[in-house]
């Protein structure tokens, strides 16, 4: 099963794609990891790739690809892939067409995990701190007993500035902007498939995995 994961920050992507690549045994290819390992095996790309980062410039799209292209042609993505954090774009995605054209492969879904911007709000803002001993709680699934206050030392409790409403919301509405063509892409092409991730984590999993045993 070849598969592209998406997920707006705080939708559960993370959790979800490990439960996924646990129980098909495919790998789970994130952009940050095939960079490293490009770039840790030095192979041409990797180096190029690292030239890039040194400079602290944007990886070209034609280096990311190239890098891509090496990783799927592994061996062990012979059962399958995950692909999670790319593509970013539609000349990306369709770069992956080609690419999986070339190797004699072919998508069979990109998963979308849909969650309200609301509901995501809160679950990206509500990350809390102690001043004192840098305990962490969270308003909705991991409150303290008293509002503010350290469970564990009395200490006060605070809000990074990465957590505050603005911030998060930029984030949000970055995130919404870049994804929507590439989601309309691949609806387009029948590959999309959103997924209620507002449930359980379990019954989130529970609906991909049955979308995946139909494969
Ligand atoms: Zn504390």
């Amino acid at each position: 099963m070849n598969l592209v994961l998406m997920g707006l920050p705080g939708a559960g992507k993370g959790t979800q794609a490990e439960k996924i690549v646990d129980k098909y045994s495919i790998p789970h290819i994130s952009t940050g990891d095939m960079f490293r390992a490009a770039i840790k095996d030095e192979t041409e790309l990797g180096l190029k790739a690292k030239s890039f980062m040194d400079k602290g410039e944007l990886v070209p799209d034609e280096v990311t690809i190239g890098i891509v292209r090496e990783r799927l042609g592994k061996d062990d993505c012979s059962k399958g892939f995950l692909l999670d954090g790319f593509p970013r774009t539609v000349a990306q995605a369709e770069a992956l067409e080609e690419i999986l054209k070339d190797l004699n492969k072919h998508l069979d879904y990109c998963i979308n995990i849909e969650v309200d911007k609301s509901i995501l709000m809160a679950r990206l803002t509500g990350r809390r701190i102690c001043k004192n001993c840098g305990a962490t709680y969270h308003l909705e699934f991991n409150p303290p007993a008293k509002d503010g206050v350290c469970d564990r030392c009395g200490g006060e409790l605070y809000q990074r500035a990465d957590d505050n409403e603005e911030t998060v919301q930029n984030r949000l509405d970055v995130n919404i902007k870049q994804t929507k063509p590439l989601l309309d892409f691949y609806a387009e092409k029948g590959y999309l498939r959103n997924v209620n991730g507002q449930q359980e984590i379990k019954q989130v999993f529970a609906d991909i995995d049955q979308l995946l045993s139909s494969l």
